[in-house]
């Protein structure tokens, strides 16, 4: 037998040689084969007896055996027979050699051995040759497509598993969907009933003002409420097309949680609850947008107050430690089971969804602050040491190096509202005419004198015949939309000075653009906070030079 046998079990490529078993007793006659096929690259394997050939054949794949009809003890029909029911050799092509004469008979029997073909002493080296060329090529090429096959097949397996899981999840976010809209539905309606019972009071109060006060003090917490629900919605979405962007500036972190703080003590104490916030002597600065830090804070402590039944204990703690400022808000309220702590941070999820919960909520808010945290570089944690054992949330973000705040930064105050009004002639157009009456009614009361329109044409149409110093414009209206209403009257020669104030419901980022490249000056997204409103207008309007009078 030769003296290196390849084995079976590399992958036959179309090039690589394939494993030819030489079987004959004389070694003369093996010598004379391997002079013959040597020019073909292939492996020669040499086998004097039926038996060696068998044992080889356990432990090597055979593409072409060249057998010696007549041998002493196992003959070559006989070894043919055996070859062939064992299925790993199916494939392999047998060529029986045989120094006689073969009748018909004679190759009937080979053929039903399993031969593929004959060949006859003397040889003729050409013949021996071009058959077992084509014999090891067609074994290739067969090896080659059952690998294709076996890596097809492998390919749709893991495929099919891939989009089967696909599949699973997107029912899973299908699900949700469903469950956040139908929970949407009813986090909306809330405060909707509550404006309308408000409402409802409000045109049967009669003389009594403390009963319209009342009434306004809730419509005027509803309506925060929606906004700050839309808000969230809008913020998640950002979220899910990469689109949050945050305005950073230098600032001190004591200020901006004692602001959030401030706006959220009067919320918390209402319900019974003692809240102490801990801060550091030392400055702590940081380089944050301050808006969405204190959504941060605000919303932890809106969490905190949520979650702690009446005369519990909040507690907000700033804190340097190394390079990382550290924002603690503790409570001692229901605490979050270990299950529910890993997934507190994934959209819409909520502890607890049943019917009786007395919390509202849209399970956002937590997926908008660790976003938000990660986004300023900082991390945000949740602990708790289990159900009604009170929480803590650790937000950590990374310090200022200290030259980097001016001094100051950070400082910077809203510019304060004038008192003195400022007597302005307003034209509102939207086609909402509940808003656009209400934005004049405001107008109104506070000195100003507006008028309404309800589609884009008609607030052309005033806008001619009052010169307006100021409008308000809706963006999406009927007949002529509000980019073209500003387009148009910045082309009017008493259009140029207006200020044109955008009062729409889109709010990214490419909306404002829009707005500003149609003419506007300002754009403000509803619902409008009337002091703000009032606010600009006064400081808008205070130093602008004062147009001609209406015609
Ligand atoms: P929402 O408050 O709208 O439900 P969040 O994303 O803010 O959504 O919170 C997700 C869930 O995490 C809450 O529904 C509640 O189960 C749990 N959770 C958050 N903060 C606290 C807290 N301070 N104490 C107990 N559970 C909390």
């Amino acid at each position: 037998m030769a003296a290196t046998v390849p084995t079976g079990d590399a992958e036959a490529r179309p090039s690589a040689p394939v494993n030819i078993l030489l079987v004959d007793d004389s070694q003369a006659k093996l010598l004379s084969y391997e002079a013959m096929l040597g020019d073909l690259g292939e492996n020669l394997i040499r086998a004097n007896s039926g038996n060696e050939a068998l044992e080889l054949l356990l432990h090597t794949d055979v593409a072409v055996i060249l057998l010696d009809v007549c041998m002493p003890g196992m003959d070559g029909f006989e070894l043919a027979a055996m070859v062939r029911r064992h299925p790993r050799f199916q494939k392999t092509a047998i060529i029986h050699v045989s120094a006689v004469n073969l009748t018909e008979l004679d190759r009937l029997k080979g053929y039903q051995s399993g031969a593929v073909d004959y060949v006859s002493v003397p040889i003729v080296p050409e013949l021996l040759r071009a058959k077992v060329r084509v014999f090891a090529d067609l074994y290739r090429k067969t090896q080659e497509l059952e690998r294709l096959n076996r890596e097809l097949e492998d390919r749709v397996g893991s495929r099919t598993v891939e989009l089967e899981a696909s599949l699973g999840r997107l029912r899973e976010n299908d699900r949700r969907k469903d469950e956040f809209l139908a929970m949407l539905a009813h986090e909306l309606r809330n405060p909707l009933a509550a404006i309308s019972n408000a409402v409802g009071v409000a045109r049967r109060s009669g003389r009594s003002e403390e009963r319209a006060q009342q009434a306004h003090e809730v419509i005027d917490r509803q309506t925060r409420h929606l906004s700050r629900l839309i808000d969230d919605l809008l913020d998640a979405s950002r979220i899910a097309r990469d689109k949050l962007e945050l305005q950073k500036e230098p600032l001190d972190l004591a200020d901006a949680v004692s602001a959030a703080v401030d706006s959220i003590r009067p919320q918390i104490e209402s319900r019974g609850s003692r809240l102490t916030l801990d801060l550091p002597k030392e400055r702590i600065r940081l380089s944050a947008d301050r808006v969405r830090l204190a959504q941060v804070v605000m919303n932890l402590l809106d969490n905190a107050a949520k979650f702690t039944p009446s005369a519990g204990e909040i507690g907000v703690q700033v804190r340097r430690e190394g390079d990382q400022a550290v924002v603690r808000v503790t409570d001692s309220g229901i605490g979050i089971s270990p299950d529910a702590l890993s997934q507190i941070f994934e959209m819409f999820y909520q502890a607890d969804q049943s019917l009786e919960r007395t919390t509202g909520g849209l399970g956002l808010g937590l997926t908008l602050a660790r976003r938000l945290v990660q986004m300023h570089g900082g991390s945000l944690e949740a602990r708790s040491a289990g159900a009604g054992r009170g929480s803590e949330f650790v937000l950590r973000l990374p310090v200022l190096a200290d030259a980097a705040l001016p001094a100051t930064a950070g400082d910077a105050k809203p510019v304060e509202a004038t008192s003195e009004p400022v007597r302005v002639r307003a034209l509102v157009a939207d086609d909402n005419e509940d808003t656009a009456e209400t934005f004049a009614v405001l107008l109104g009361l506070h000195g100003h004198e507006a008028v309404v329109a309800h589609d884009g044409e008609t607030a052309l149409e005033v806008a001619e015949r009052f010169r307006p110093q100021v409008v308000l414009l809706d963006i999406g209206m009927p007949r002529v939309n509000g980019y073209d209403v500003a387009r148009r009257i910045r082309e009017k020669p008493w259009g140029k000075d207006i200020l044109l104030i955008a009062t729409t419901g889109w709010s990214q980022p490419e909306d404002r653009q829009r707005t500003r490249e149609a003419g506007f000056d300002v754009h403000l997204v509803k619902p409008v906070e009337p002091d703000a409103l009032m606010t600009l207008l006064a400081e808008r309007l205070k130093n602008a030079p004062q147009p001609p009078p209406a015609p």
